[in-house]
Protein backbone atom coordinates (compact mmCIF):
# COMPACT_ATOMS: atom_id res chain seq x y z
CA UNK A 1 0.00 0.00 0.00
CA UNK A 2 1.39 3.85 -0.89
CA UNK A 3 2.40 5.53 2.21
CA UNK A 4 1.64 8.94 0.09
CA UNK A 5 -0.63 9.39 -2.48
CA UNK A 6 0.25 10.42 -5.98
CA UNK A 7 0.07 14.03 -6.93
CA UNK A 8 -2.86 14.50 -9.58
CA UNK A 9 -2.22 17.20 -12.35
CA UNK A 10 -4.37 19.98 -11.85
CA UNK A 11 -2.54 20.83 -8.59
CA UNK A 12 0.61 22.36 -9.66
CA UNK A 13 3.32 21.99 -7.42
CA UNK A 14 5.20 25.40 -8.60
CA UNK A 15 6.87 28.43 -6.46
CA UNK A 16 6.83 30.70 -9.87
CA UNK A 17 6.93 34.57 -10.04
CA UNK A 18 4.79 36.18 -7.69
CA UNK A 19 1.40 37.29 -9.77
CA UNK A 20 0.53 38.80 -6.70
CA UNK A 21 0.75 42.37 -7.64
CA UNK A 22 -1.16 41.81 -10.88
CA UNK A 23 -4.21 43.91 -11.08
CA UNK A 24 -6.46 41.16 -12.69
CA UNK A 25 -5.34 38.98 -9.66
CA UNK A 26 -8.19 38.86 -6.59
CA UNK A 27 -7.05 39.47 -3.27
CA UNK A 28 -8.79 38.18 0.14
CA UNK A 29 -7.62 37.82 3.00
CA UNK A 30 -9.04 34.14 3.49
CA UNK A 31 -9.52 31.43 0.87
CA UNK A 32 -11.14 28.33 2.09
CA UNK A 33 -11.39 25.80 -0.68
CA UNK A 34 -15.06 23.59 -0.30
CA UNK A 35 -18.38 25.04 1.24
CA UNK A 36 -19.01 22.01 3.12
CA UNK A 37 -19.64 21.69 7.17
CA UNK A 38 -16.13 22.37 7.74
CA UNK A 39 -15.22 24.81 5.19
CA UNK A 40 -18.51 27.06 6.02
CA UNK A 41 -17.76 27.03 9.84
CA UNK A 42 -14.28 28.50 9.31
CA UNK A 43 -15.34 30.90 6.76
CA UNK A 44 -17.81 32.34 9.40
CA UNK A 45 -15.34 32.21 12.16
CA UNK A 46 -13.30 34.00 10.10
CA UNK A 47 -15.89 36.18 9.04
CA UNK A 48 -17.03 37.60 12.13
CA UNK A 49 -13.24 38.37 12.77
CA UNK A 50 -13.26 41.12 10.40
CA UNK A 51 -11.52 38.98 8.10
CA UNK A 52 -12.55 39.32 4.41
CA UNK A 53 -12.86 35.69 3.25
CA UNK A 54 -14.16 33.86 0.04
CA UNK A 55 -15.08 30.36 0.06
CA UNK A 56 -14.18 28.34 -3.22
CA UNK A 57 -17.21 25.17 -4.26
CA UNK A 58 -17.11 23.37 -7.20
CA UNK A 59 -20.38 22.24 -6.63
CA UNK A 60 -23.38 23.47 -7.69
CA UNK A 61 -24.15 24.33 -4.21
CA UNK A 62 -22.87 24.53 -0.78
CA UNK A 63 -23.20 21.90 1.56
CA UNK A 64 -24.91 19.55 -0.37
CA UNK A 65 -23.33 16.39 2.41
CA UNK A 66 -25.37 17.91 5.04
CA UNK A 67 -28.36 17.95 2.92
CA UNK A 68 -28.16 14.05 2.64
CA UNK A 69 -27.24 13.87 6.04
CA UNK A 70 -28.58 11.40 8.65
CA UNK A 71 -31.51 10.61 5.89
CA UNK A 72 -32.43 14.39 5.08
CA UNK A 73 -32.68 15.53 8.83
CA UNK A 74 -28.73 15.88 9.53
CA UNK A 75 -27.66 13.90 12.67
CA UNK A 76 -25.57 17.80 13.27
CA UNK A 77 -23.95 16.38 16.59
CA UNK A 78 -23.77 13.81 19.24
CA UNK A 79 -24.28 14.78 23.20
CA UNK A 80 -21.32 12.21 23.76
CA UNK A 81 -18.34 13.51 21.04
CA UNK A 82 -15.61 13.54 23.11
CA UNK A 83 -12.18 13.26 21.59
CA UNK A 84 -11.67 9.71 22.26
CA UNK A 85 -14.56 8.68 20.18
CA UNK A 86 -12.33 9.39 17.12
CA UNK A 87 -10.18 7.19 15.43
CA UNK A 88 -6.69 8.39 13.77
CA UNK A 89 -2.89 7.81 13.72
CA UNK A 90 -2.25 10.54 15.86
CA UNK A 91 -4.86 9.91 18.72
CA UNK A 92 -4.58 12.94 20.49
CA UNK A 93 -4.87 15.45 17.60
CA UNK A 94 -8.45 16.10 18.25
CA UNK A 95 -8.38 17.20 21.87
CA UNK A 96 -7.60 20.14 21.61
CA UNK A 97 -10.68 21.33 18.71
CA UNK A 98 -13.30 18.90 20.11
CA UNK A 99 -12.65 20.64 23.83
CA UNK A 100 -12.72 23.98 22.32
CA UNK A 101 -16.30 23.65 20.30
CA UNK A 102 -18.33 21.35 21.79
CA UNK A 103 -21.68 19.96 20.87
CA UNK A 104 -23.05 22.63 22.86
CA UNK A 105 -21.60 25.13 21.29
CA UNK A 106 -23.27 23.82 17.81
CA UNK A 107 -26.66 23.31 19.98
CA UNK A 108 -26.53 27.44 20.70
CA UNK A 109 -26.04 28.27 17.34
CA UNK A 110 -28.81 25.90 16.38
CA UNK A 111 -30.86 26.86 19.22
CA UNK A 112 -30.23 30.82 18.46
CA UNK A 113 -31.63 30.18 14.82
CA UNK A 114 -34.80 28.53 16.19
CA UNK A 115 -34.05 24.96 14.72
CA UNK A 116 -36.41 22.25 16.44
CA UNK A 117 -34.24 19.41 16.86
CA UNK A 118 -34.81 15.95 18.83
CA UNK A 119 -32.43 13.17 20.13
CA UNK A 120 -33.11 9.85 18.59
CA UNK A 121 -30.84 7.94 20.72
CA UNK A 122 -27.41 7.34 22.26
CA UNK A 123 -26.87 11.33 21.82
CA UNK A 124 -27.76 11.58 18.24
CA UNK A 125 -29.42 14.89 17.51
CA UNK A 126 -31.29 15.58 14.20
CA UNK A 127 -33.79 18.34 13.01
CA UNK A 128 -37.37 17.38 13.89
CA UNK A 129 -37.76 19.02 10.25
CA UNK A 130 -34.99 18.54 7.40
CA UNK A 131 -31.03 19.21 6.82
CA UNK A 132 -32.42 22.16 4.76
CA UNK A 133 -32.44 24.12 7.83
CA UNK A 134 -29.09 23.41 8.79
CA UNK A 135 -27.54 24.83 5.49
CA UNK A 136 -30.06 27.77 5.60
CA UNK A 137 -28.38 28.52 9.25
CA UNK A 138 -24.71 28.43 7.55
CA UNK A 139 -25.29 30.29 5.31
CA UNK A 140 -27.24 33.04 6.81
CA UNK A 141 -24.69 32.90 9.44
CA UNK A 142 -22.25 33.39 6.35
CA UNK A 143 -23.87 36.49 4.88
CA UNK A 144 -23.59 38.04 8.47
CA UNK A 145 -20.23 37.65 8.35
CA UNK A 146 -19.68 38.79 5.23
CA UNK A 147 -18.62 35.72 3.71
CA UNK A 148 -18.47 35.33 -0.04
CA UNK A 149 -19.17 32.01 -1.32
CA UNK A 150 -18.31 31.00 -5.04
CA UNK A 151 -20.00 28.46 -6.53
CA UNK A 152 -19.30 25.92 -9.54
CA UNK A 153 -15.59 27.40 -9.28
CA UNK A 154 -13.41 25.23 -10.56
CA UNK A 155 -9.71 25.46 -8.11
CA UNK A 156 -6.78 24.48 -10.68
CA UNK A 157 -3.16 24.89 -9.57
CA UNK A 158 -2.17 26.56 -6.11
CA UNK A 159 1.06 28.50 -5.95
CA UNK A 160 3.10 30.10 -3.12
CA UNK A 161 4.95 32.70 -2.55
CA UNK A 162 4.97 35.48 -0.12
CA UNK A 163 1.26 33.92 0.50
CA UNK A 164 -0.91 31.41 -1.85
CA UNK A 165 -2.15 32.27 -5.17
CA UNK A 166 -4.99 29.98 -6.34
CA UNK A 167 -5.59 29.51 -9.84
CA UNK A 168 -9.54 28.69 -10.84
CA UNK A 169 -11.76 29.08 -13.96
CA UNK A 170 -12.83 32.54 -12.84
CA UNK A 171 -10.61 34.24 -11.83
CA UNK A 172 -6.95 34.29 -10.00
CA UNK A 173 -7.02 34.64 -6.52
CA UNK A 174 -4.26 35.96 -4.10
CA UNK A 175 -4.41 34.91 0.21
CA UNK A 176 -2.67 34.91 2.97
CA UNK A 177 -4.37 31.98 4.55
CA UNK A 178 -5.42 29.65 2.60
CA UNK A 179 -7.88 26.73 4.17
CA UNK A 180 -8.40 22.79 2.92
CA UNK A 181 -11.84 21.87 3.27
CA UNK A 182 -12.69 19.85 0.56
CA UNK A 183 -13.52 16.72 2.79
CA UNK A 184 -12.64 12.78 1.88
CA UNK A 185 -13.42 10.59 -1.17
CA UNK A 186 -16.37 9.09 0.03
CA UNK A 187 -19.80 9.90 -2.67
CA UNK A 188 -17.73 10.61 -5.29
CA UNK A 189 -20.99 11.46 -7.47
CA UNK A 190 -21.37 14.12 -4.52
CA UNK A 191 -18.31 16.23 -5.98
CA UNK A 192 -15.64 14.69 -3.82
CA UNK A 193 -12.50 14.43 -4.58
CA UNK A 194 -8.68 14.35 -3.52
CA UNK A 195 -7.76 17.20 -3.62
CA UNK A 196 -7.02 17.85 0.18
CA UNK A 197 -4.50 14.88 -0.80
CA UNK A 198 -3.03 16.52 -3.09
CA UNK A 199 -2.44 20.36 -1.90
CA UNK A 200 -0.86 18.21 1.29
CA UNK A 201 1.67 16.37 -0.62
CA UNK A 202 2.30 19.18 -2.66
CA UNK A 203 3.45 21.06 0.24
CA UNK A 204 5.26 18.13 1.90
CA UNK A 205 2.59 17.00 4.00
CA UNK A 206 2.22 13.14 4.87
CA UNK A 207 -0.81 11.22 3.37
CA UNK A 208 -2.02 8.25 5.87
CA UNK A 209 -3.58 5.71 3.22
CA UNK A 210 -7.22 6.32 3.41
CA UNK A 211 -10.11 3.74 2.85
CA UNK A 212 -13.81 3.88 3.11
CA UNK A 213 -15.44 3.51 6.70
CA UNK A 214 -19.41 3.61 7.64
CA UNK A 215 -20.01 1.33 5.41
CA UNK A 216 -21.92 -1.77 3.77
CA UNK A 217 -20.46 -5.25 3.37
CA UNK A 218 -21.26 -6.94 0.05
CA UNK A 219 -20.84 -10.83 -0.19
CA UNK A 220 -21.16 -13.33 -2.66
CA UNK A 221 -22.15 -16.94 -4.04
CA UNK A 222 -24.33 -18.65 -1.29
CA UNK A 223 -23.96 -15.77 1.45
CA UNK A 224 -25.32 -13.09 -0.88
CA UNK A 225 -27.98 -15.56 -1.98
CA UNK A 226 -29.13 -16.07 1.83
CA UNK A 227 -28.98 -12.14 2.39
CA UNK A 228 -31.14 -11.11 -0.68
CA UNK A 229 -33.75 -13.74 0.60
CA UNK A 230 -33.84 -11.77 3.82
CA UNK A 231 -33.22 -8.14 2.23
CA UNK A 232 -35.47 -5.56 4.78
CA UNK A 233 -35.04 -7.92 7.73
CA UNK A 234 -33.00 -6.28 10.46
CA UNK A 235 -32.14 -7.75 13.99
CA UNK A 236 -30.72 -6.09 16.66
CA UNK A 237 -27.18 -7.68 17.16
CA UNK A 238 -23.70 -6.95 18.79
CA UNK A 239 -21.37 -6.96 16.00
CA UNK A 240 -17.17 -6.76 16.45
CA UNK A 241 -14.12 -6.74 14.65
CA UNK A 242 -10.94 -5.34 15.35
CA UNK A 243 -11.26 -4.57 18.86
CA UNK A 244 -14.53 -2.93 18.65
CA UNK A 245 -18.27 -4.01 19.49
CA UNK A 246 -21.57 -2.33 18.66
CA UNK A 247 -24.64 -3.05 19.81
CA UNK A 248 -27.02 -1.72 17.54
CA UNK A 249 -29.13 -3.44 14.78
CA UNK A 250 -28.22 -5.36 11.61
CA UNK A 251 -29.28 -5.24 8.04
CA UNK A 252 -29.49 -7.45 5.66
CA UNK A 253 -29.66 -5.75 1.93
CA UNK A 254 -29.54 -7.40 -1.97
CA UNK A 255 -25.66 -6.76 -2.03
CA UNK A 256 -25.28 -8.31 1.61
CA UNK A 257 -25.16 -6.62 4.94
CA UNK A 258 -25.36 -3.12 6.69
CA UNK A 259 -27.31 -1.54 9.31
CA UNK A 260 -25.52 1.06 12.34
CA UNK A 261 -24.07 -1.99 14.13
CA UNK A 262 -22.81 -3.04 10.63
CA UNK A 263 -21.21 0.15 9.27
CA UNK A 264 -19.51 0.96 12.36
CA UNK A 265 -17.75 -2.30 12.76
CA UNK A 266 -16.70 -1.24 9.67
CA UNK A 267 -14.52 1.02 9.92
CA UNK A 268 -12.60 -1.27 11.86
CA UNK A 269 -12.21 -4.00 9.67
CA UNK A 270 -9.72 -4.49 7.25
CA UNK A 271 -9.56 -7.20 4.15
CA UNK A 272 -9.93 -10.73 4.82
CA UNK A 273 -10.91 -10.05 8.42
CA UNK A 274 -13.93 -12.15 9.70
CA UNK A 275 -16.56 -10.10 11.72
CA UNK A 276 -18.34 -11.57 14.95
CA UNK A 277 -21.99 -11.15 15.36
CA UNK A 278 -23.82 -12.28 18.47
CA UNK A 279 -27.72 -12.55 17.65
CA UNK A 280 -29.17 -12.89 20.66
CA UNK A 281 -27.05 -10.14 23.10
CA UNK A 282 -28.67 -10.72 26.35
CA UNK A 283 -29.55 -14.02 26.44
CA UNK A 284 -28.06 -17.43 27.68
CA UNK A 285 -28.85 -19.44 24.69
CA UNK A 286 -27.75 -22.79 25.70
CA UNK A 287 -29.55 -22.62 28.40
CA UNK A 288 -32.40 -21.09 27.21
CA UNK A 289 -32.75 -24.20 24.55
CA UNK A 290 -32.17 -26.84 27.64
CA UNK A 291 -35.29 -25.21 28.80
CA UNK A 292 -37.34 -25.27 25.71
CA UNK A 293 -36.20 -28.64 25.53
CA UNK A 294 -37.73 -29.97 28.50
CA UNK A 295 -40.95 -27.69 28.08
CA UNK A 296 -41.56 -28.27 24.45
CA UNK A 297 -40.23 -31.34 23.46
CA UNK A 298 -42.49 -31.55 20.63
CA UNK A 299 -41.44 -27.96 18.78
CA UNK A 300 -39.07 -27.62 15.64
CA UNK A 301 -35.58 -25.73 16.50
CA UNK A 302 -37.40 -23.05 14.23
CA UNK A 303 -40.39 -22.28 15.62
CA UNK A 304 -38.35 -21.98 19.04
CA UNK A 305 -35.66 -19.71 17.24
CA UNK A 306 -38.82 -17.57 15.34
CA UNK A 307 -39.47 -16.54 19.24
CA UNK A 308 -36.50 -15.04 19.49
CA UNK A 309 -35.76 -14.39 15.75
CA UNK A 310 -37.39 -12.62 12.84
CA UNK A 311 -39.23 -15.83 11.27
CA UNK A 312 -37.40 -15.64 7.73
CA UNK A 313 -34.28 -15.57 9.67
CA UNK A 314 -34.99 -18.65 11.94
CA UNK A 315 -36.53 -20.81 9.08
CA UNK A 316 -33.42 -19.16 6.35
CA UNK A 317 -30.65 -20.70 9.30
CA UNK A 318 -32.99 -23.55 10.21
CA UNK A 319 -32.74 -24.39 6.05
CA UNK A 320 -29.02 -23.82 5.56
CA UNK A 321 -26.82 -24.04 9.42
CA UNK A 322 -28.76 -25.82 12.05
CA UNK A 323 -30.34 -28.72 12.33
CA UNK A 324 -33.71 -28.37 12.25
CA UNK A 325 -35.07 -30.83 14.14
CA UNK A 326 -37.97 -31.62 17.12
CA UNK A 327 -36.18 -30.15 20.36
CA UNK A 328 -36.29 -33.53 21.82
CA UNK A 329 -34.35 -35.22 19.07
CA UNK A 330 -31.76 -32.85 19.84
CA UNK A 331 -28.79 -33.63 21.98
CA UNK A 332 -26.39 -31.29 23.94
CA UNK A 333 -23.83 -31.13 21.39
CA UNK A 334 -26.47 -29.94 18.60
CA UNK A 335 -27.97 -27.43 21.09
CA UNK A 336 -24.71 -26.02 21.76
CA UNK A 337 -23.46 -26.13 17.76
CA UNK A 338 -26.95 -23.85 17.56
CA UNK A 339 -25.79 -21.58 20.31
CA UNK A 340 -22.28 -20.89 19.31
CA UNK A 341 -23.46 -20.30 15.76
CA UNK A 342 -26.26 -17.68 16.58
CA UNK A 343 -23.83 -16.52 19.61
CA UNK A 344 -20.88 -16.39 17.43
CA UNK A 345 -22.29 -15.84 13.73
CA UNK A 346 -18.79 -15.24 11.78
CA UNK A 347 -19.13 -13.47 8.51
CA UNK A 348 -16.04 -12.94 5.89
CA UNK A 349 -17.25 -10.21 4.18
CA UNK A 350 -16.15 -9.92 0.55
CA UNK A 351 -15.09 -6.27 0.53
CA UNK A 352 -17.44 -3.09 1.38
CA UNK A 353 -19.96 -0.96 -1.06
CA UNK A 354 -16.49 1.52 -1.33
CA UNK A 355 -16.58 4.97 -1.88
CA UNK A 356 -19.69 4.63 -3.42
CA UNK A 357 -21.92 4.57 -0.48
CA UNK A 358 -19.47 4.75 2.41
CA UNK A 359 -20.42 8.07 4.68
CA UNK A 360 -16.83 8.51 6.26
CA UNK A 361 -12.89 7.94 4.51
CA UNK A 362 -10.52 6.55 7.01
CA UNK A 363 -6.54 7.99 6.28
CA UNK A 364 -5.94 11.45 5.25
CA UNK A 365 -3.67 14.02 5.85
CA UNK A 366 -1.92 13.20 8.80
CA UNK A 367 -2.31 15.04 10.91
CA UNK A 368 1.54 14.83 12.62
CA UNK A 369 2.55 17.98 10.45
CA UNK A 370 -0.36 20.12 11.75
CA UNK A 371 -0.96 22.45 14.66
CA UNK A 372 -3.83 20.90 17.05
CA UNK A 373 -4.15 24.59 17.81
CA UNK A 374 -5.19 26.21 14.88
CA UNK A 375 -4.92 23.23 12.03
CA UNK A 376 -2.01 25.42 9.92
CA UNK A 377 0.53 23.08 8.67
CA UNK A 378 3.60 23.17 10.89
CA UNK A 379 6.05 24.35 7.79
CA UNK A 380 3.31 26.19 5.55
CA UNK A 381 2.43 29.21 7.58
CA UNK A 382 -0.88 30.09 5.89
CA UNK A 383 -1.88 26.23 4.85
CA UNK A 384 -4.60 25.09 7.23
CA UNK A 385 -6.61 21.86 6.76
CA UNK A 386 -9.77 21.09 8.27
CA UNK A 387 -12.40 18.45 8.70
CA UNK A 388 -13.09 15.18 7.20
CA UNK A 389 -9.89 15.43 4.81
CA UNK A 390 -7.62 14.66 8.02
CA UNK A 391 -6.83 11.55 9.25
CA UNK A 392 -10.35 12.07 11.94
CA UNK A 393 -12.82 9.80 12.16
CA UNK A 394 -15.38 9.64 14.34
CA UNK A 395 -18.29 6.50 14.54
CA UNK A 396 -21.92 6.71 13.38
CA UNK A 397 -24.33 9.24 14.47
CA UNK A 398 -23.09 12.72 14.52
CA UNK A 399 -19.72 12.28 15.38
CA UNK A 400 -17.99 13.27 11.98
CA UNK A 401 -19.82 16.56 11.63
CA UNK A 402 -19.05 17.86 15.42
CA UNK A 403 -15.28 17.08 13.97
CA UNK A 404 -15.78 19.53 10.77
CA UNK A 405 -17.65 22.23 13.19
CA UNK A 406 -14.87 21.42 15.42
CA UNK A 407 -11.93 21.56 13.50
CA UNK A 408 -13.36 24.58 11.40
CA UNK A 409 -14.58 26.98 14.19
CA UNK A 410 -10.55 26.11 15.83
CA UNK A 411 -8.95 27.49 12.18
CA UNK A 412 -11.64 30.41 12.12
CA UNK A 413 -9.89 31.81 14.77
CA UNK A 414 -6.66 31.72 13.50
CA UNK A 415 -6.07 32.66 9.53
C1 LIG B 1 -24.83 9.83 3.03
C2 LIG B 1 -24.06 10.46 4.14
C3 LIG B 1 -24.73 10.75 5.34
C4 LIG B 1 -24.01 11.30 6.40
N1 LIG B 1 -24.69 11.59 7.55
C5 LIG B 1 -24.02 12.12 8.59
C6 LIG B 1 -24.69 12.49 9.77
O1 LIG B 1 -25.94 12.42 9.84
N2 LIG B 1 -23.96 12.95 10.82
C7 LIG B 1 -22.59 13.10 10.73
O2 LIG B 1 -21.96 13.54 11.70
N3 LIG B 1 -21.93 12.82 9.59
C8 LIG B 1 -22.61 12.35 8.53
N4 LIG B 1 -21.93 12.07 7.38
C9 LIG B 1 -20.50 12.42 7.29
C10 LIG B 1 -20.38 13.95 7.08
O3 LIG B 1 -21.23 14.32 6.01
C11 LIG B 1 -18.94 14.34 6.75
O4 LIG B 1 -18.05 13.82 7.71
C12 LIG B 1 -18.83 15.87 6.72
O5 LIG B 1 -19.67 16.38 5.71
C13 LIG B 1 -17.40 16.30 6.45
O6 LIG B 1 -17.39 17.70 6.32
P1 LIG B 1 -16.27 18.42 5.43
O7 LIG B 1 -16.66 19.85 5.37
O8 LIG B 1 -14.92 18.05 5.91
O9 LIG B 1 -16.40 17.76 3.99
P2 LIG B 1 -17.65 17.84 2.98
O10 LIG B 1 -18.92 18.05 3.70
O11 LIG B 1 -17.51 16.63 2.12
O12 LIG B 1 -17.37 19.16 2.13
C14 LIG B 1 -16.31 19.24 1.21
C15 LIG B 1 -16.71 20.23 0.16
O13 LIG B 1 -15.60 20.45 -0.71
C16 LIG B 1 -16.04 20.42 -2.05
N5 LIG B 1 -14.90 20.04 -2.89
C17 LIG B 1 -14.30 18.83 -2.98
N6 LIG B 1 -13.27 18.89 -3.85
C18 LIG B 1 -13.23 20.18 -4.32
C19 LIG B 1 -12.40 20.85 -5.24
N7 LIG B 1 -11.39 20.22 -5.87
N8 LIG B 1 -12.63 22.16 -5.47
C20 LIG B 1 -13.65 22.82 -4.86
N9 LIG B 1 -14.49 22.22 -3.98
C21 LIG B 1 -14.26 20.92 -3.70
C22 LIG B 1 -17.17 19.40 -2.04
O14 LIG B 1 -18.03 19.56 -3.17
C23 LIG B 1 -17.83 19.71 -0.72
O15 LIG B 1 -18.81 20.71 -0.85
C24 LIG B 1 -22.61 11.56 6.29
C25 LIG B 1 -21.96 11.28 5.08
C26 LIG B 1 -22.68 10.76 4.02
C27 LIG B 1 -21.95 10.49 2.73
Amino acid sequence: MHDFLPVPHHVVAVTSPSRHRDPSVERYDVVVIGAGAAGLMCAIEAGKRGRRVLVLEHADRAGKKVLISGGGRCNFTNLYATPDCFQSQNKSFCVSALTRYTPQDFIALVEKHRIAYHEKKLGQLFCDGSAKEIVRMLLDEAEAAKVTIRLQCKVGGIRSINGFLIETDLAAIATDSLVVATGGLSIPQMGATGFAYAVAQQFGLKVTPTRPGLVPFTRSGQALAFCKSLAGVSIPCIASCGGSSFWENLLFTHRGISGPAILQVSSYWHEAEQVHIDLLPDLDLLAYLKEQQDARPKAELQTILSMLLPRSFAEAMCATSLPNRAMAQLSIKDLGVVAHTLKDWSILPDGTEGYRTAEVTLGGVHTIGLSSKTMEAAGVPGLFFIGEALDVTGPLGGYNFQWAWASGYAAGQYV
